[in-house]
């Protein structure tokens, strides 16, 4: 499916045709919600982030759907991300 960006506003992004841009950033793990440990990339700090796999995305994501899989267990960062803010414009027109 092809997106004509130049005429699309925020009031036309939904989750539901955007192929979950959100999570192809990096999240942070900074509170424990029970994110599954093959989900979690640890750096050489100790910091973690969710795993992303070679395609870009949260190795989370389901592939088909681009649902989240673990959506009871998501990161904190996931939770705030809203449809519709600011971050949530600007991923979608920069991924997309
Ligand atoms: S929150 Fe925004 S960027 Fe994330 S999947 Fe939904 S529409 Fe896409
Ligand atoms: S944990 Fe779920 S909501 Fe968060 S980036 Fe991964 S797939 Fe997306």
């Amino acid at each position: 499916m092809t997106i004509d960006l130049k005429n699309i506003t925020e009031h036309d992004i939904t989750c539901a045709n955007c192929q979950a841009c959100c999570c192809r950033m990096e999240v942070m793990i900074i509170s424990d919600t029970g994110v599954p440990d093959k989900h979690v990339s640890v750096d050489e700090w100790g910091g973690e982030t969710m795993l992303r796999l070679d395609d870009g995305w949260c190795s989370a994501v389901d592939r088909e759907t681009y649902l989240c899989t673990i959506y009871e267990n998501r990161p904190w960062i996931c939770r705030e991300f809203e449809m519709g803010s600011e971050e949530c414009v600007e991923v979608f027109n920069v991924v997309d």
